[in-house]
């Protein structure tokens, strides 16, 4: 079933807790209560020796990283280089022919994808087509997975305003199904369900690309806000220079299915350990120096 929002468990609730009812402690609530996550859910991802082929094509050579809990980890590597496969073997929609991918210090290798609890946001949307953007009566792409974890209706309404206003999904986009919306309309609808229930860890491919500048720059920091919020450990995949430069705790440049230099973008950025990565990065002119 839609692994799109995998990460829960059968009890069609979060082990996590990430959501919760308002309290009625006479303070005023936010309709959505991100908490916190307890220190007994660290999720610490690592990928080992991870390699993946395709026929004659290495997409990823002996990849080796780890990202610390609560991170946000951003990925850079031109077309082709196994960004996508990547996110897809830590999802669990690709296996690996050689390695593993630990989560919380657990081989996640032979669990499912819903059971892994990561959420990926797919650089193709994976949005229903057939499904409108939001519907209250009926199923629907930003419903779907609320109503599947059976989240009481009043829940839902407040999951769904909050999270429409947050990523700026208009109401007048409700009625439509995916074949009627531009690309970055689609592309702020998947962002907008994948964070519905955060998961353990985010994993997000190129989730911005199709956006214009203004909402770009809205929905990247309205994203790095949530991060503060809710503490997702998150693997960003964007091919976009300032954002990852702006956004990473720590970038790593992939190429040819391999890790060419981690660091922090600052780092990395000064301190190229290779022409790639000296190519690459200053391939870029930055209007203003990112720092
Ligand atoms: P990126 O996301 O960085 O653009 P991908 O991970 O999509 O790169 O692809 C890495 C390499 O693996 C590319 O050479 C691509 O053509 C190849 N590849 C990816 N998926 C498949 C597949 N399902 N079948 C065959 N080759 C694939
Ligand atoms: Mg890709």
């Amino acid at each position: 079933m839609g692994t799109a929002f995998g990460g829960d468990d059968a009890s069609g609730r979060d082990p996590n807790l990430w959501f919760q009812r308002p309290c009625g402690d006479g303070q005023p609530q936010r309709a959505v209560a991100f908490v916190r996550r307890s220190p007994s859910t660290m999720a610490k991802l690592e990928v080992r020796k991870v390699t993946k082929r395709f026929g004659a094509v290495l997409a990823l050579d002996d990849i080796s990283f780890s990202v610390d809990d609560r991170e946000f980890f951003v990925v850079v590597g031109p077309n082709g280089s196994g960004k996508t496969t990547l996110l897809r073997v830590i999802a669990g929609l690709a296996r690996p022919d050689a390695g593993e991918v630990r989560i919380g210090d657990v081989n996640v290798n032979e669990l499912p994808p819903a059971q892994r609890g990561v959420r990926m946001v797919f650089q193709g949307y994976a949005l229903f087509p057939h499904l409108r953007v939001y519907d209250e009566r009926r199923w629907a792409n930003l419903n779907f997975p609320l109503k599947i974890r059976k989240f009481l209706k009043e829940e839902m309404l407040k999951v769904i305003a909050t999270v429409t206003r947050r990523v700026g999904i208009e109401s007048d986009l409700f009625p439509r199904k995916p074949d009627q919306l531009s690309a970055g309309q689609k592309q702020k609808v998947a962002v907008g369900r994948a964070l519905l229930i955060p998961p353990k860890i985010f994993v997000l491919d190129e989730p911005l690309s199709n956006l214009d500048p203004l909402s770009r720059a809205h929905v990247r920091d309205e994203l790095k806000r949530i991060h503060r919020e809710i503490g997702a450990t998150t693997l960003y995949v964007t091919h976009n220079l300032p954002e990852a430069m702006a956004m990473g705790d720590r970038l790593a440049v992939l190429n040819r299915g391999t890790i060419q230099q981690i660091g922090p973008p600052r780092e990395v950025y000064k301190n190229p350990h290779n022409d790639f990565v000296r190519l690459f990065l200053h391939s870029y002119e930055f209007p203003v120096r990112p720092w």
